[in-house]
């Protein structure tokens, strides 16, 4: 019975690489079946049935029962309303449909495909937490945080690209205008008519925005002069109009600019050589003698502690996108396993396989868990400036454990962008680095946890 077993199960193995992928009428011409059938046909009594059951074995093996994929596990969308959910809903086929298929093509040539605004500005997504008199929806900042998770989850390029416009440029208006500015300029910022960008970073000043920025603005009259250079400002290059940040040479303190991007004296180029985030037109901004009118000057930011409300905003933002870039790529990979075999088997069914997807998955959720309960925080306007930082800190280091499993998990095929997890892998480095970096969070957290400041 052993030497039968030997053969039969050689036979075996081959017949079913044969069988892959011929019809059903082809199937005579593979070469072991009447052998095979011959070898069964002199088995007899026991040894019948030990073979039935070998085989039942060996057919569960090769054809297992994967369950679906869900990325998330603890059901955090079931928070939502159920109108909030189709709202989710319709993000996730706008993602599918129109940007997966096409954002590896895009990262790897660097350029943003602005095909899409017109078909995201049907998803209505933008600026939803506002009050409807600035045309927003009075929707929850949970909502908010869901939808960029979903379309991270696809690809975090698109998704800074909404941040930066709905986040950064839309919240320094509505939190640092006046009720004109914000009549005036956030309808149309909703409808995507006009795109914005947000420009605090400068070459040489970073981390360290909060203690000087370079760029300056002098007022003459009702016309305020500024000068000075920005980078790595996302949206920069076709932006209708960059928040630009500079501290006034009077009183130096820092003041806020609707600057429009045509204005004489702006000029950007964008940073080509990315390894993060290459959909994303982010650009070094040249600023010469640029005038802008005391009118467009944000009425209500007066030191740098008001562009800090606009920074802790988005930084629940930013942990949103983490969890949504780790989820794609936890969800990617966990496909993978079930595809990919080896020692004829699917590398799901390894113990070691199934222990990093185990640690991918809890890192996950708890990720999933704390953004929940930050836009909770959010929506009752009690999250503070250490809660936003916790969560931007634990979600975007999670996100790198999480995409870098991804990777070792996909073996030589996760360094290939095209199968998606490069993509994930390379964009995470962005998010741990932007809206300040891991070490600057820790500085706001440990700050409000020591009550002792140890920035510098
Ligand atoms: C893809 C991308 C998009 C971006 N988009 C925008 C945008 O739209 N608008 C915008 O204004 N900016 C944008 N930024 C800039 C981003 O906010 C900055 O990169 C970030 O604030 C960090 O500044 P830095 O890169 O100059 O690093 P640095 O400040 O030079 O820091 C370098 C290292 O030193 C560490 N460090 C600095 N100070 C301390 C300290 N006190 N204690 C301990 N460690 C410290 C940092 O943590 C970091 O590890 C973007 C960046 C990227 C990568």
């Amino acid at each position: 019975m052993e030497n039968f077993w030997g053969e039969f199960t050689d036979k075996l193995k081959t017949t079913f690489e044969d069988i892959e992928g011929k019809s059903r009428k082809d199937l005579n011409l593979i070469k072991n079946i009447p052998s095979m059938m011959a070898m069964i046909g002199e088995l007899e009594g026991d040894e019948l049935l030990l073979w039935l059951d070998q085989a039942r074995k060996i057919k569960k093996r090769r054809d297992p029962k994967f369950p679906p994929i869900n990325g998330d596990f603890y059901d955090t969308r079931h928070v939502l309303t159920a109108d909030d959910r189709i709202v989710i809903d319709n993000v996730r086929k706008f993602m599918l449909e129109e940007i997966e298929p096409i954002a590896t093509e895009y990262w790897l040539k660097g350029e943003f495909p602005f095909q899409i605004i017109d078909k995201m500005k049907k998803l209505n997504i933008i600026g939803m937490a506002y009050e409807k008199e600035y045309g927003g929806q009075g929707k929850s900042q949970l909502l908010e945080g869901m939808v960029g998770e979903e379309i991270a989850r696809v690809d975090v390029s698109t998704c800074t690209f909404f941040g930066v416009h709905s986040g950064l440029a839309l919240n320094s208006i509505y939190l640092c205008g006046s009720e004109e500015q914000k009549k005036q300029f956030i309808p149309e910022m909703i409808r995507m008519d006009k795109i914005g960008a947000f420009a605090l970073t400068e070459p040489d000043v970073g981390s360290a925005a909060s203690m000087g920025l370079k760029t300056t603005c002098k007022r003459e009259g009702d016309i305020w002069t500024l000068n000075g250079e920005k980078k790595w400002i996302g949206n920069a290059t076709f932006a209708d109009y960059i928040i630009v940040w500079a501290k006034d040479e009077d009183d130096h303190q820092v003041k806020g600019f609707i600057v429009d991007r045509i204005s004489s004296g702006l000029t950007t180029e964008k940073i080509e050589d990315k390894m993060s985030l290459r959909i994303v037109q982010n650009a070094l901004i040249k600023i010469v003698n640029v005038k802008v009118k005391e009118e467009r000057r944000l009425q209500n930011a007066n030191t740098f502690k008001d562009t800090a409300r606009v920074l802790k905003m988005t930084r629940a933002g930013v942990a949103w996108q983490a969890v949504g870039c780790a989820r794609g790529a936890y969800e990617h990979t966990l496909d993978y396993t079930m595809k990919r075999r080896q020692f004829d088997r699917p590398i799901a069914g390894f113990q070691m396989t199934q222990d990093l997807l185990a640690q991918m998955l809890s890192q996950l959720t708890a990720m999933q868990c704390l953004v929940t309960r930050l836009s909770q925080l959010q929506d009752l306007g009690a999250m503070s400036d250490e809660q936003a930082s916790l969560a931007k800190i634990f979600c975007t280091v999670g996100c790198r454990t999480i995409t870098s499993m991804s990777r070792e998990l996909m073996g030589a095929n996760g360094i290939l962008v095209s199968n998606k997890v490069a993509r994930f892998l390379g964009d995470a480095e962005a998010l741990y680095s932007y809206e300040g970096t891991k070490q600057i969070n820790s500085l706001v957290l440990g700050r409000a946890i020591t009550g002792l400041s140890a920035f510098v």
